[in-house]
């Protein structure tokens, strides 16, 4: 079963190659207005041609197509799969970092390679967990007090060293 799901898998979604060379064409005509070859391969900081076949590949997928000015531009579906890859590493950043206390760099890393993975349903429960933690549930409040109680007493055990892993930082309330 699993051995199916992830062939088929492999054959229909964005690799996170693609899900970043969507992003730069997002990024850079949300910024410029327009995005170019050259440009995403600055932005990505790759050459002209890996861009040029990864661009190919995009298009004939339908996910970017080029404007008037023959500029790349984001289809329908692309700008959804942009969407939705953001979302994705957005809740996945807050989990690591608000609910199991990582470090904020460690935890955009680690967003950053599932951010093209996880299904629409993981993402919005997720989503909807995070608003629950950071929520003014008593039920919430007790949760993380003792979780937090229990990290400082504990720690988090790390190639079997002890590392303590702080609270969530104040004021995550608002954002979450
Ligand atoms: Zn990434």
């Amino acid at each position: 079963m699993f051995q199916e799901v992830w062939k088929t898998y492999e054959e229909n979604e964005l690799t996170h190659s693609a899900a970043h060379h969507l992003m730069a064409v997002h990024e850079l005509r949300t910024r410029h207005g327009y995005a170019r070859v050259s440009d995403i391969a600055q932005h990505l900081k790759i050459t002209k041609g890996s861009v040029s076949s990864a661009m190919k590949h995009l298009k004939e997928r339908g996910y970017v197509r080029e404007d008037h000015n023959r500029f790349l531009e984001l289809t329908e579906k692309g700008a959804k799969g942009v969407a939705e890859i953001e979302s994705a590493r957005v809740a996945f950043q807050r989990f690591l970092t608000h609910a199991l206390g990582m470090d904020e760099d460690d935890a955009e890393i680690d967003a950053c390679k599932v951010e093209h993975l996880v299904s629409a349903e993981t993402r919005s429960r997720l989503t909807h967990f995070l608003s629950f933690l950071y929520s003014d549930e008593p039920a919430a409040h007790a949760f993380l007090e003792a979780l937090r109680t229990h990290t400082l007493e504990h720690g988090v055990t790390l190639d079997g060293e002890v590392v303590f892993a702080g609270a969530p930082p104040a004021g995550v309330r608002d954002r979450a």
